[in-house]
């Protein structure tokens, strides 16, 4: 079973130019193990919580992470969701962790051992769309999409979240934020914001835009480029699609 637990976390990286980013995330540790049939509990959290808060909380708050001062030299989200790992070990107690995230603004990192990290950035656009099937009747239509189905449309202000899986480059990162915020806007937000997906879109021309669909589309128009930015060190993880704050689809490639 896993539980997890989320702590604050705001510290400064050296930026390259001599000055400092200031790191302030939601750090997020994710711990699995059975559950103690003494104690009900897998780990107990008030000591999960004291072992984050003195192994990594408190080591690192306010801190510069420029490898003075006893700090680790930690320049990018990605490096320093690898040393919070590090720093427990790879562990709460006897219990192995599973992930360590770090989630702030419109990023997450995930961190999870080995040698590769994922990066998610958030994007939003709003779009109009039709569910409606050519093979089916319009009864049937009404039927399967109900008001959705509504022929002059409706619109929804869509989350798309992107993660990319990979090994950081040299610069510690992933893939630098101003790359992928370049290639999701060309090739999705700039295209798909304020249109409507059925009528305005050569991509949706034959297909019912679903979140389905849209997350599948999404995925190839973003493939390529993102891969295509670090050859061989990136790979496309995930596209998820938030429709509502109620539903949402998550496509990881065929
Ligand atoms: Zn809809």
């Amino acid at each position: 079973m896993y539980v997890t637990r989320v702590e604050k976390i705001t510290t400064l990286a050296p930026a390259a130019d001599g000055r400092f980013h200031v790191f302030a995330f939601d750090l997020v540790v994710t711990v699995e193990g059975p559950v103690d049939p003494e104690h009900g509990m897998v780990v107990n959290l008030s000591e999960m919580k004291e072992t984050l808060r003195r192994d990594v909380v408190q080591r690192l708050a306010g801190r510069c992470l420029d490898g003075t001062n006893g700090t680790p030299e930690l320049r990018t989200p990605e490096a320093l969701a690898r040393g919070i790992w590090g720093m427990l070990g790879g562990r709460l107690g006897q219990i192995p962790v599973r992930r360590v995230r770090l989630a702030g603004g419109r990023s997450v990192f995930d961190y999870r051992g080995g040698d590769t990290v994922d990066v998610t950035r958030v994007y939003e656009f709003s779009a109009a769309h039709r569910l409606h099937s050519p093979s089916l009747t319009d009864e049937e239509n009404l039927r399967v999409f109900g008001k959705c189905n509504n022929p002059r449309g409706h619109g929804h202000n869509y989350i798309l979240e992107v993660t990319v899986r990979g090994e950081p480059g040299e610069t510690g990162e992933l893939l630098e934020a101003a790359t992928f915020d370049t290639i999701v806007a060309t090739e999705i937000v700039d295209r798909w914001d304020h249109r409507n997906l059925n009528e305005d879109l050569a991509e949706f021309a034959n297909l019912n835009p679903t979140a389905e669909e849209i997350a599948r589309i999404a995925w190839r128009r973003v493939k390529d480029p993102l891969e295509g930015s670090a050859p061989g060190r990136v790979r496309l993880h995930r596209i998820r699609i938030r429709e509502t704050d109620r539903n949402h689809v998550e496509y990881l490639g065929d």
